[in-house]
């Protein structure tokens, strides 16, 4: 069921760091192409004026290119603030009068999950929920338990197809791409199989650390903050089976089975890690176990993928910032024509976003021998792409929540990592500018000869990301062979 356009956003928690560093640009960027059309209702506890709020999203957006006071001013007009206690009756009640004749509003939920369950009644008790529509951010609970006991609460005055689960990578171009370059090419099916398929390995690495935000990723960890769900969705489109439409249901569900194909992980699938100096960030416990670092390897009892690794990796303070998929074939027979990696196809999610198809074709001179090339598919720069949050915003504004994570799929993939939540492993430290642990490399071990991006951009060296021609994978191949660090 299609549900009516939104005519009211209300935002819960304006004052915070998600809506400063996205939303405020998504909005803009949506009123700059005239697609905003409704007020924009800021509630939080912070004692602010109007006149504050509205510099707090200048302040947000003022920077970015092409910056349109005209369009800021119209922007501007639609802000609303309202400053209270989010499960207080005096809030709700002043919002329900800020939001007049609105009949579907949209409430997005950009506040801890510790305030989600008053917000929720509040607006319950309100009528502010009537004919409205909830879009809540992950995390989606902290566990398979809080998960169901969040849906719970949300039940209790949304139905499910009144709720939007918030995953942005669901709304990256490069993430959708993939399932494009799947389903839409023929040629692709016929090895995109065990039989074919070496190995698959997707890495997200940060340079970056916690960024002053230690006391918020004590609470979460690379697991719960990045592997449950956008690495966990990535693996999804990777491996699901042909959808029978592109609709939001037949989507949704091959990607939950998905989900419910992979093995729950165990002790040995997991190497945990975390940089050394993370314990002296503020808010961090000095003896912190919080994992900075995660590598994992998956398996997926499908037909088409029974035996085949999936190796998932993520960390911060890595050598850089990148989001990577290499899915590997295994060696053609006659292996002396390709010494080193055999065919593979390449996503980069990001910073750009690149599909390429590793090939090989014969070294110019006297010797039978295969050269590592590219045949580059797609290669958008960075900044191409629509903001993730600005269509997933105008999705829900629209009621289409093809994009957005259901219910089963969260606890699918709670499932999967629930086994290895909390430290039931050790921490290893990790030096800053490495590709993690060395305890990581295990996982691979006699399994499949894997690479890390650093075959993609060597170690310590600060280049900008450039397109591989044949000549820099022949270099970094000799490099990998010289034993460079591997997953
Ligand atoms: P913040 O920590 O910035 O909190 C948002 C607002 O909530 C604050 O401005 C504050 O407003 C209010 N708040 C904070 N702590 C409490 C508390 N203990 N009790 C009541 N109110 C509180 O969060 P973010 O903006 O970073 O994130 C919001 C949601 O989005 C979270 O669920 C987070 O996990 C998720 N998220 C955030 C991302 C990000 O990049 N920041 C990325 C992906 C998801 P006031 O005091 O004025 O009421």
């Amino acid at each position: 069921m299609k549900l009516p356009h939104s005519d009211a956003l209300v935002v819960f928690g304006a004052t915070g760091d998600l809506v400063f560093k996205k939303i405020f640009p998504a909005l803009y960027a949506m009123e700059r192409w005239g697609h905003l059309k409704m007020p924009v209702i800021g509630v939080a506890r912070s004692d602010w004026t109007l006149k504050q709020f509205r510099a707090r999203a200048f302040a947000s957006v003022k920077h970015q290119d092409g910056f349109d006071a005209a369009i800021f001013a119209k922007f501007q007009r639609r802000l609303r603030y309202i400053s209270g206690d989010y499960a207080a009756p005096a809030t709700h009640g002043a919002l329900r009068k800020e939001l007049g004749k609105a009949k579907h509003p949209l409430h997005f939920l950009a506040i801890p999950p510790s305030v989600f369950a008053g917000v929720i009644g509040g607006l319950g008790q309100s009528g502010c929920a009537r004919g409205a529509r909830v879009v809540i951010e992950k995390p989606f609970g902290r566990d398979l338990p809080s998960a169901r006991s969040l849906s719970a609460t949300l039940h209790r005055v949304f139905d499910e197809s009144c709720v939007f689960r918030i995953d942005h990578y669901l709304g990256k171009e490069s993430v959708q791409n993939i399932l494009v370059f799947r389903f839409a090419n023929t040629f692709l099916e016929p090895f995109w199989n065990r039989d074919y398929v070496e190995s698959v390995q997707i890495t997200m690495a940060e340079k970056f650390g916690v960024e002053g935000r230690g006391g918020f990723y004590e609470e979460s960890g690379a697991i719960r903050d990045v592997i449950q769900n956008h690495l966990l969705q990535v693996v999804g489109f990777l491996a699901m089976e042909p959808p029978t439409g592109t609709n939001q249901e037949s989507i949704r569900a091959e990607q939950v089975k998905v989900f419910r194909k992979i093995r729950p992980l165990g002790r040995g699938d997991i190497v945990r890690g975390q940089f050394r100096g993370y314990r002296r960030e503020d808010g961090v416990a000095r003896d912190s176990k919080v994992e900075t670092f995660a590598a994992a390897r998956l398996r997926i009892d499908s037909p088409r993928w029974k035996g085949v690794p999936f190796f998932i990796r993520t960390g911060k303070r890595l050598p850089t910032t990148m989001t990577e998929v290499l899915v590997m074939l295994k060696p053609p027979a006659l292996g002396k024509l390709c010494p080193g990696q055999a065919n593979y196809v390449r996503f980069r999610l990001s910073p750009d976003v690149t599909i390429a198809i590793g090939a090989r074709v014969k070294r110019p001179g006297e010797e039978l021998i295969g050269d590592a090339t590219e045949l580059q598919v797609v290669n958008h720069p960075h900044g191409v792409e629509m903001g993730a949050y600005e269509r997933l915003l105008g999705d829900a504004m629209a009621g289409d929540g093809t994009l957005f994570a259901g219910q089963d799929g969260v606890e699918a993939s709670w499932a999967v990592v629930q086994p290895i939540l909390g430290a039931v492993t050790p921490v290893h430290i990790y030096e800053p500018g490495t590709w993690g642990p060395p305890e990581a490399e295990e996982l691979t071990t006699g399994i499949c000869d894997c690479h890390d991006p650093v075959w993609l951009l060597p170690h310590g060296k600060k280049r900008k990301i450039e397109l591989m021609d044949a000549q820099t994978i022949r270099k970094s191949s000799r490099k990998i062979g010289r034993g460079q660090k591997r997953l």
